[in-house]
């Protein structure tokens, strides 16, 4: 038996993927964190990608970084914003990245001779991660990826199976999300794909101690005593969560489902957790204001409400907790035009990779600064917000090097790089993992208003970019309208910048919607839509 005295909850999905199982866990995880346990969370999936950086931001939504720079999906976003906590590149955990670790040993002799299999080698390894991850926690949650029974998945099912037998079965709580769906001609709510979900599950050595049942409307109690009965659970353990409004009510509603006495059982502990402040942000977000904001978000990808969602999720937030209510317009960067902007109460440029709408955004970046419009920049906003001021400052052909990387572009005669290529970065560009990635200090000047807005003149944020402030320009971009307020610590790369004359316009090369969370708004984003009101 092993010595540590971490708990460990599996979460699986059957049916099909998409039905909150990430939700689900980490609602799990924010209960548990109430209840006062140290928790930490972690994504095994069955992708062949050694990382997610170069995954298509359209079909898989946002990238997101962890603060040690590890470029994932957005289910660690999700495990950030519902525990309050910052994950890290041992919460994510990939077949590709697992293989290629097992690979590399192979090449250099590491298995002396041996067969090198999925059981054990591969199973083990994915152990040794859940281990490592779990390091110094109370609880560690696992989401297994994807839907159980994919070909891609068996590995990853087969090592949490055999994990029981490394820590003791009751060390270990398995957790599966089936959905039921609505067949509309019969009327009828059609429990079979679950009962198989279940069953294939059970071939796989896991009876779980937790189903919850995903239905788009509460079902009958009957539903979930049926799952239970032909799938040989407990019926206490099977639970209704249905749909609702916000991704957000579900901690509270699992909070109503039952679930809290497994729980109990589980941590040996009757500890209430205390969820005061979900009660609040929900009340908060589920209240209609006398003020709405209208803010545009100026993007690239406007077809998916995940590419961006960070950044939706933090103004969202930030709307709830200033008591307004928060009408996003999505403004295709491609289709930037002044009267839209106009319609706009303040502007948001996030980040963004490529030639395609950068000179949409330096419309709005330049719109903001002539019309004393509210505007955020993060990362990409901040670059474009230079360009934006530089060509107001007299060099009219102030672009990104980036533009260059364009075969359409054509390249002024008097182009200036007022945003350059970082030293060391030059030729990397569509290779994985080389951008500067996550944390990095910035100091910033102080009486500014980013500074302001912190409260503090040393700031951490998480960052991936390969293109940075060229300082050579500072002076034609502060007679634009906009000056530094933030730095790296040596002061060669430029972190912030704000726009003196403007109410509101503060723009970062970081990404701070990734540290934003509902029941811990970022600065930024807060005093962004406080400025609106
Ligand atoms: N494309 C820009 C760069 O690489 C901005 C990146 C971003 O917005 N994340 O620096």
């Amino acid at each position: 038996m092993a010595k540590n005295k971490c708990k460990y909850l599996f979460v699986t999905g059957g049916v099909l993927s998409g039905v909150g199982k990430g939700i689900t866990a980490a609602s799990m995880g924010a209960i548990l964190k109430a209840k006062g346990y140290h928790v930490t969370m972690q994504k095994c999936d069955p992708y062949l990608n050694v990382d997610a950086g170069l995954l298509n931001p359209v079909e898989h939504g946002e990238c997101y970084v962890t603060h040690d720079g590890v470029e994932t999906d957005l289910d660690l976003g999700h495990y950030e914003r519902f525990l309050d906590f910052e994950t890290s590149k041992y919460s994510i955990t990939l077949s590709g990245g697992i293989y290629k670790e097992l690979i590399e040993k192979e090449r250099a002799g590491g298995f002396h001779g041996k067969t090198v299999q999925l059981v054990p080698h591969f199973t083990n390894l994915v152990m040794e991660k859940i281990e490592k991850a779990s390091a110094g926690s109370d609880v560690h949650i696992v989401e297994i990826g994807g839907t159980v029974g994919d070909y891609e998945g068996l590995p990853f099912i087969e090592a949490i199976r055999l994990f029981a037998n490394k820590v003791g079965r009751r060390n270990c709580l398995y957790l599966s999300v089936v959905y039921v769906p609505f067949i509309n001609t019969s009327k009828e709510l059609k429990t079979k794909p679950a009962q198989n979900a279940l069953k294939d599950l059970r071939g796989f050595g896991i009876i779980p101690d937790i189903v919850c049942v995903r239905t788009e409307k509460p079902c009958p109690r009957a539903i979930c005593e049926k799952i239970a009965a032909f799938s040989g659970i407990s019926g206490d353990a099977v639970v209704n969560l249905p749909d609702i409004n916000s991704v957000y009510d579900v901690p509270l509603n699992i909070m109503k489902s039952g679930v809290l006495e497994i729980l109990n059982d589980f941590m040996h502990d009757e500890k209430k957790p205390d969820m005061s402040r979900w009660v609040e942000f929900s009340k908060h977000r589920n209240t209609e204001y006398d003020k709405t904001v209208k803010v545009g978000l100026v993007a690239k990808y406007v077809g998916n409400d995940d590419t961006y969602i960070c950044v939706t999720e933090a103004l969202k937030a930030a709307a709830a907790w200033n008591e307004v209510n928060l009408d996003l317009r999505w403004i295709n960067a491609e289709e930037v035009a002044d009267e839209k902007l106009a319609e706009m109460d303040g502007l948001v440029v996030p980040g963004g990779f490529g030639i395609r709408g950068m000179e949409g955004k330096i419309k709005a970046a330049t719109y903001a600064l002539e019309n004393d419009k509210p505007y955020l920049g993060l990362c990409l906003g901040l670059q474009m917000a230079c360009v934006a001021a530089a060509r107001r400052g007299g060099l009219k052909n102030a672009g990104s090097e980036e533009f260059l990387q364009s075969e359409d572009y054509k390249k002024p005669k008097d182009f200036k790089n007022v945003i350059y290529i970082m030293p060391g970065q030059e030729g990397k560009e569509s290779t994985g993992g080389t951008m500067r990635l996550g944390d990095y200090d910035a100091k910033l000047k102080r009486g500014t208003l980013t500074q302001k807005i912190y409260g503090k003149e040393k700031v951490v944020e998480r960052h991936r970019h390969r293109y940075e402030v060229n300082q050579k320009f500072l002076p034609e971009i502060a007679k634009g309208g906009v000056v530094v307020s933030g730095t790296s610590p040596d002061g060669k790369l430029v972190e912030f910048v704000e726009a003196p004359d403007c109410k509101f316009f503060v723009a970062t090369q970081a990404h701070p919607e990734f540290k934003s969370h509902p029941l811990n708004v970022h600065p930024l984003f807060y005093n962004f839509i406080k400025s609106l009101k």
